[in-house]
C-alpha cells in the first residue's frame, strides 16, 4: 500500500470514528496518523482506540503514527444537564466551582485557580471565541458575567481568558497522569497544549524519557515570542489555530502560520496545521470553498501534515473529511506551481555531511530517472533531512526500529518501512531493492537512489549515495 500524496493527514478519533471498521476506513481514505485527544474521553476509551489502531497497523502491514494530545492548562467548562444551552446577549451567566451539571444560568469550571485571577471587565471566551462574556464580579469560587455575544454552549467547551495571566503550570496533574498512561500504552508523538516556554517541553521530555517524540502546540502569543527556543527543544510543531485565533486577533494567524511552517522546514522538524480546516463538514457532506482553499494553502506552504479535529472525531462525515483532505492535497501537489514553490523555498543551514548527502540525493533525483530515494535512518535524522528537501521522487524511509518508522510517518513524503536488522552496506542495497519492488516503487529495470551510512548501525553516519538498478541488486551483480 503506497500513497500518491506527500502531505500527511492527521485524523482525530472520537465517538464518530471509534469502531475498528471506521478507523480502517479512515486509514484507507488517507489518514496517516491518528490523534488521541486526552481532553475528551476516559483512559479506557483511549486504550481501546489505541489497541484498534495497532491491530489495523498489523493487518495492513504499514506503520501508523499515533499522536496523543495532552489537554494542558486548558480551561474547559463542565457538562450540562441537557447537553447544551443557548446563551443570549444581555443575560447573566455564572461560572462556579460546584461540580454539578450546568443549566441556562450557570456551569461548573473545574479549575479553581482561575476565579481569583478574574477581574471585573475581563473577557471570557467560550468555544473558540464564538461566545463572549464580560466579568461583572468574581470571587474565590465563582465569576458572575454578562453575555456580550451569545451562542450555544455545550459540554466541556474550551474557555479562554486573553486578558488574564493565569497562575497555571505547563503540565497539570491530569496531564502528568495522562502522559504516563499514554507513554505506557506506546504512542509515537506527545503533543503539549498551551506551551509558553522551552522549559515546558523539557519537563515533558524528561517525563516521557524517550518513549515518545515531543510536539509543541503553538496556541499562545507567549509561545510566539520565544518560538526559536521552543522549536529547538521540540521534535515537531503544531500550529494550533483554534486557540491561537482566540488568544490573538484571528487575522494575525495566517502570517504566523506561514512563518512557523518555514521555520520548521528550515529546522527539518515536522509541522502540522490544525483546526477548523474543514469545519463545516462536521455537519455538511461538502466543505465550503474557503475551507478547501485553506487546506490547499497549508499544502502550498509546505506543511508536513494537515489535521482534522471534530470533523473526524465527532462529525457526521469523518471518512468524507479525510477523503476531501486527501484530494485537495493531491490536486495541489500535482500543480507545477507547487513544485516551483517547494524548490524556491528551500532554506536552512547546511553544515553537516548528512545535510550535504541529502541535498545531493535530491539533486540526483531531479536530474536522473530514478523511481525513489531509499534512505536508511536509525535515529530518524537522515529521514528528516531528506524530507526537508521536498524531493520530486518518492521517499522510501527504511529503519530497523518500528517506533522510528511510526514517528517518521508524520514527515512530508515519507513512506516508512521497518527492515530486518542490517549489518552491512551490501545487505542494505539488497534490502532496499527488494522493498522498493515489493512496495511497488519500481520494476526490475528501474533505478533507485540509496542513501546510507558505513559503518552500518552507527547513527548520524550517512555517507554513501548509491544509484542502483533494482535487477542487478537482486542478481547480486550490483
Ligand atoms: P485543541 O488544540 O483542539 O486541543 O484545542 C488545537 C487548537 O487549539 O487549534
Ligand atoms: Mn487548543
Amino acid at each position: 500500500m503506497k500513497r500518491e500524496r506527500s502531505t500527511k493527514v492527521v485524523a482525530t478519533l472520537g465517538p464518530a470514528s471509534d469502531t475498528e471498521n471506521k478507523i480502517r476506513e479512515l486509514f484507507e481514505a488517507g489518514a496517516d496518523i491518528f490523534r488521541l485527544n486526552l481532553s475528551h474521553g476516559d483512559h479506557e476509551a483511549v486504550r481501546q482506540r489505541h489497541q484498534k489502531i495497532r491491530r489495523i497497523e498489523e493487518e495492513v502491514g504499514r506503520p501508523i503514527g499515533i499522536l496523543a494530545d495532552l489537554q494542558g492548562p486548558k480551561i474547559r467548562c463542565g457538562t450540562f444537564a441537557r447537553g447544551s444551552e443557548m446563551l443570549v446577549r444581555g443575560q447573566e451567566f455564572r461560572f462556579d466551582s460546584e461540580d454539578i451539571p450546568g443549566d441556562k444560568s450557570r456551569v461548573h469550571v473545574p479549575v479553581e485557580a482561575v476565579f481569583s485571577a478574574m477581574t471585573p471587565g475581563a473577557s471570557i471566551l467560550v468555544n473558540d471565541g464564538q461566545i463572549r462574556l464580560e466579568v461583572n464580579e468574581a470571587g474565590q469560587d465563582f465569576a458572575r458575567c454578562r453575555v456580550i455575544e451569545g451562542g450555544r454552549i455545550s459540554d466541556r467547551k474550551g474557555i479562554n481568558l486573553p486578558d488574564v495571566v493565569l497562575p497555571l503550570a505547563a503540565l497539570s496533574d491530569k496531564d502528568r497522569d495522562d502522559l504516563e498512561f499514554v507513554c505506557e500504552l506506546g504512542i509515537d508523538w506527545l503533543a503539549l497544549s498551551f506551551v509558553q516556554r522551552a522549559g515546558d517541553i523539557e519537563e515533558a521530555r524528561q517525563l516521557a524519557n524517550g518513549r515518545a517524540a515531543i510536539m509543541a502546540k503553538i496556541e499562545k502569543p507567549a509561545a510566539l515570542e520565544c518560538f526559536d527556543s521552543i522549536l529547538d527543544a521540540s521534535d515537531g510543531i503544531m500550529v494550533a489555530r483554534g486557540d491561537l485565533g482566540v488568544e490573538m486577533s484571528v487575522h494575525e494567524v495566517p502570517p504566523v502560520q506561514k512563518r512557523l511552517i518555514r521555520r520548521c522546514r528550515a529546522a527539518a522538524k515536522p509541522v502540522i496545521v490544525a483546526t477548523q480546516m474543514l469545519e463545516s463538514m462536521i455537519t455538511s457532506p461538502v466543505p465550503t470553498r474557503a475551507e478547501v482553499s485553506d487546506v490547499a494553502q497549508a499544502v502550498y506552504e509546505g506543511a508536513d501534515a494537515i489535521m482534522l479535529s471534530a470533523e473526524s472525531a465527532a462529525g457526521k462525515h469523518p471518512t468524507a473529511s479525510v477523503h476531501m483532505m486527501h484530494n485537495v492535497a493531491l490536486s495541489v501537489e500535482r500543480d507545477p506551481t507547487f513544485r516551483q514553490i517547494m524548490e524556491a523555498s528551500r532554506t536552512g543551514i547546511r553544515e553537516t555531511v548528512t545535510d550535504a548527502m541529502t541535498v545531493a540525493a535530491r539533486e540526483i533525483a531531479e536530474t536522473t530517472e530514478v523511481k525513489a530515494i531509499c534512505c536508511f535512518t536509525h535515529s530518524g535524522t537522515t529521514g528528516r533531512l531528506i524530507s526537508r528537501e521536498r524531493p520530486k521522487r518518492p521517499l522510501l524511509i527504511l529503519t530497523p526500529f518500528p517506533e522510528i518508522a511510526r514517528r517518521l510517518c508524520l514527515l512530508w513524503g515519507s513512506h516508512c518501512v521497518v527492515t530486518k536488522p542490517i549489518d552491512s552496506f551490501g545487505e542494505a542495497v539488497l534490502d532496499a531493492a527488494t522493498i522498493a519492488r515489493r512496495e511497488e516503487f519500481g520494476e526490475k529495470d528501474d533505478r533507485v537512489i540509496i542513501l546510507a551510512g558505513v559503518p552500518f548501525n552507527v547513527p548520524g553516519s550517512t555517507n554513501i549515495i548509491r544509484i542502483a538498478e533494482l535487477q542487478s541488486c537482486e542478481d547480486g551483480t550490483a
